[in-house]
């Protein structure tokens, strides 16, 4: 059985979709056992939130001139995709665009969007793009069925926005989905969302049909999940950066995962996690190129992989800097720090602190920088503990990447020569012991010229070793 999932791209219109679900049914003619799980149209889950935001600011015009463009872009893809105009695929989508409109209608009465309405708004792209896709494998001749997450027993907690799995689910989700295989009947699982034990609605977060697409394998005990994607596969680092870029024949669940948190926009963060446990190894395949092998993620790195694998780079980032003399020996301010973070709902990518603890820095997302500076200078200032506050919003953080990094001599010494032939400075550095990435700031300026540097001081653009083990 395969697990595979297609992006917004590949759902993007009529064409795309039934060059989609072309590559579903050549693996189930094939006798193979394929779930699919499709995000929402490209552009669709962005429209919602704009239609939910200007809802709640009463602008009920806007919104509705939304759901008529997001109308039309439907019923004439199901129409292109061969569905008859009073076809019951037609009316589910008309049903649901109507659901839409009058949950829209809700909020802009109130004028108050939570994140419970939010997440119920945004699932309308899923639940409208599924429909579509079980429609153009019919149209090939493959028996298939649209379900939601919550009907296909994905289960989660009722953390709105962020939702995550509850172990049931792995219960559920083979009870629910089992019978159809029996029919020779392909399940069609919308992705991005699931549902509380209430049955209200969930997402899963930005990206989250890929984590979908894991805990559907997971609890399938699947053979392997596949991400569809508009690319070859995972690449060294981002083409536009470095022409000389390569796809990544082999990854391990830990790198993908650090490649995830540091920019490069490869997959959720969480995706790999459900596969983990039970070995379930991941492809990233490209759909313009179905042939190619694109990358596989299993768990452990491969004999003869290079010590870094890959770097990428987030350009948006900010530094904090907390110093003085008495946050020497007080534990309590690092916890205080950290309590102010997280109330604010800050996400820390990287932090460094000397050993005399004289000084902390920290690394956010600029969007949020201001805010959590403000907030920890309201914490600490006038105080007897923090004496200075710094606050350096033009910074990008780049980030090498590699299990093979671990007791490996000398990486990074080659790292920080590389960026200091290129005359850049450093503002910061941080490795973890578990020696997967050393991540450091720039000023933003620098960040192409630091990683075409790196990624050629590690030979990136030559091809992996063949190993013999895959
Ligand atoms: N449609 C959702 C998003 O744009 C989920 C996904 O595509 O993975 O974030
Ligand atoms: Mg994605």
């Amino acid at each position: 059985m395969i697990v595979m999932k297609f992006g917004g791209t590949l759902m993007g219109s009529s064409q795309a979709i039934k060059h989609s679900a072309s590559l579903v049914v050549s693996s189930v003619k094939g006798g193979e056992s394929v779930v699919v799980v499709p995000s929402a149209m490209s552009g669709v889950t962005d429209m919602l939130l704009k239609i939910a935001s200007s809802a709640s600011d009463g602008d009920i015009a806007f919104a509705n001139d939304e759901i008529a463009l997001l109308r039309q872009r439907h019923l004439s893809t199901a129409v292109d995709l061969g569905a008859a105009p009073n076809s019951s695929t037609v009316e589910k989508l008309l049903g649901l665009l109507e659901q839409l409109a009058q949950t829209v209608h809700g909020i802009g009465l109130l004028r108050e969007l939570s994140s419970r309405s939010k997440d119920l708004i945004v699932s309308f792209g899923e639940r409208l793009s599924a429909p579509l896709m079980a429609l153009a494998l019919e149209g090939q001749g493959v028996r298939a069925l649209d379900l939601t997450g919550g009907q296909a027993g994905l289960l989660t907690g009722d953390d709105f926005g962020n939702a995550r799995p509850l172990p049931e689910a792995y219960e559920r989700i083979p009870e629910r989905l089992g019978g159809l295989f029996q029919q020779n009947i392909t399940p069609v699982v919308t992705g991005f969302i699931g549902e509380t034990r209430k049955g209200v609605i969930t997402t899963l977060g930005r990206g989250g049909t890929d984590y979908t697409a894991t805990i559907l394998g997971a609890a399938l005990n699947a053979d392997e999940v596949w991400l569809w994607k508009d690319v070859d596969g995972v690449m060294t680092t981002d083409p536009r950066l470095v022409p000389e870029a390569r796809n990544l024949e082999h990854l391990s669940y830990a790198e993908i995962m650090e490649m995830a948190y540091f920019g490069a926009k490869v997959l959720h963060p969480l995706a790999v996690t459900p596969l983990q446990d039970k070995g379930i190894p991941l492809r990233v395949k490209s759909a313009a190129d179905p042939s190619f092998p694109g990358t596989l993620v299993t768990s452990e790195p491969r004999a003869g992989e290079g010590a870094v694998k890959a770097v990428t780079a987030i350009r948006n980032s900010a530094i904090i800097d907390i110093g003085g003399a008495g946050m020497v020996g007080v534990p309590e301010v690092v916890s205080r720090i950290f309590n102010v973070l997280a109330q604010e709902n800050v996400n820390v990518l990287m932090i460094s602190q000397s050993s005399s603890m004289a000084n902390i820095s920290l690394v956010v997302m600029r969007p949020e920088a201001k805010r959590a500076f403000e907030a920890l200078k309201n914490q600490f200032e006038g105080g007897e503990f923090v004496r200075t506050f710094e606050l350096w919003e033009d910074v990008a953080t780049v980030a090498v990447v590699g299990e093979g990094m671990r007791g490996e001599k000398g990486v990074a010494a080659k790292l920080f020569n590389a960026v200091a032939a290129e005359g850049i400075s450093l503002h910061m550095i941080s490795q973890g012991s578990s020696e997967l990435n050393i991540s450091f700031c720039i000023d933003e300026s620098e960040v192409e010229k630091a990683v075409k540097a790196v990624h050629k001081a590690f030979g990136l653009e030559r091809q992996m070793l063949a190993t013999k083990d895959g």
